[in-house]
């Protein structure tokens, strides 16, 4: 028996956020994950550090999202000092582009809206017209009547980000250690993984769509799914793009990635060309010397998705000591999981002002 102060299931990008906070904090942990089987949004993601238009409607989100791109630069450079590889990182502010004046009048709206609902706090995002845009970024299609543009957004490379947080934790990471069986046991729980077994005090469960299966071994039901998308990347190419937007961004090394579909299909990751097609029209839209470009690679991976997109964090029914943390924006809330989500669960659980996160707020919607 392996005995540990805490067992992070789930070794993608939440739980390894969350144990390398952990381990930080002088926490004993281990953080057992599946391995390169199972569904890993971590792996097949876009890379954008975003802030803009997270949490419409749900406040708590709109805060979350940005103490996290606030955080994430002090936690990537401690990061990469402790790995000693960089990851990636830029944050210079990032664009969602407008193709016509009805859809700049909505994202205005969308907006306008989220500075309502921010009230004093205030919310850092502003429209800007063509020629502002075209400053910034002169390589846009003639399409392009004007944009929003937050300057808290960034990007980083995913995959560097991963496997940072998996040299960070060292002999605390457990791959290849699937979790198959969860114990409720005086004082914790026991784990089965692969061939060991592991005893904690508390279980975070972070296992992506895994989370599931696990929760399910605890009696309750997570209200997650599958959502597909679809990415391309190209060769690299001469620097045209300072700054990264939702369906295009232009890498470090150099290379484009260009992006990513929302299709509802279960747990199928395949790629279909008239989607990748689609993508690819509209990156050209953008930015028209795209259409020079080489395609390298293309692949589809599954968001992890509540019904209103926003995370869930929540204690598990009657088990005070399982905790689960589950989002669709893993790189964005990597330096609040590390830095902030962790501080609160080596204080001894989840604060107050994280209620709204639980998963009963889909009860109350279903309800009314
Ligand atoms: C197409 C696409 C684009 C995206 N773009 C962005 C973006 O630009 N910015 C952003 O912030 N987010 C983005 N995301 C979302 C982001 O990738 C996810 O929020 C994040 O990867 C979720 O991490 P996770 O660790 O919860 O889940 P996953 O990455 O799915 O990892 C789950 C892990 O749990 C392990 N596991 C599963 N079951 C078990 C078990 N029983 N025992 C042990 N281990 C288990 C698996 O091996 C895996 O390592 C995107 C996602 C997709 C699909």
């Amino acid at each position: 028996m392996i005995e540990r102060d805490i067992l992070v299931l789930g070794g993608g990008l939440v739980g390894a956020a969350i144990g390398y906070g952990l381990q930080k904090r002088g926490l004993r942990i281990a953080v057992l994950d599946e391995g390169d089987v199972a569904h890993r949004a971590s792996r097949g993601n876009f890379g954008l550090v975003w802030v803009q238009s997270k949490g419409d409607g749900f406040p708590p989100y709109a805060d979350w999202a940005r103490h996290a791109a606030d955080v994430w630069p002090d936690f990537c450079t401690e990061l990469e000092q402790r790995v000693g590889f960089k990851i990636g990182y830029q944050k210079r502010g990032g664009f969602s582009l407008c193709f016509s004046e009805k859809d700049f009048a909505a994202r205005a709206n969308l907006i306008k809206r989220m500075h309502n609902q921010q009230g004093p706090k205030g919310y850092d995002c502003e429209m800007m017209e063509r020629a502002r845009v075209e400053k910034m970024m002169p390589a846009i299609g003639p399409d392009v009547v004007g944009a929003s543009f937050c300057p808290h957004d960034g990007h980083v490379n995913p995959l560097l980000l991963l496997r940072a947080l998996h040299t960070a934790l060292g002999v605390d990471y457990f791959n290849e250690h699937r979790a198959s069986a969860i114990r409720a046991r005086r004082g914790g729980f026991e784990v089965d993984a692969g061939a060991a077994v592991f005893a904690a005090g508390r279980v975070v469960l972070a296992a992506g769509l895994g989370n599931l299966p696990l929760a399910r071994m605890l009696g309750a039901e997570l209200p997650i799914r599958p959502q597909r998308g679809q990415i391309l990347v190209t060769e690299r190419l001469p620097a045209f793009l300072d700054f990264p937007m939702s369906g295009v961004r232009q890498t470090v090394e150099g290379t484009v990635m260009l992006g990513s579909s929302r299709e509802e299909v279960g747990y199928d990751n395949s790629i279909k060309t008239d989607v990748l097609k689609t993508i690819t029209r509209n990156a050209v839209r953008a930015f028209p010397l795209l259409a020079r470009a080489r395609i390298l690679r293309a692949w589809g991976a599954l968001r992890v998705l509540a019904p209103d997109e926003h995370p869930i964090y929540q204690t598990l029914g009657d088990h005070a000591h399982a905790i689960v943390a589950t989002c669709h924006s893993g790189v964005s809330l990597a330096g609040a999981h590390s830095e902030t989500f962790a501080g609160y669960l080596a204080q001894g659980g989840l604060p107050a002002h994280f209620a709204p996160f639980h998963s009963r707020r889909f009860d109350v919607q279903a309800a009314a």
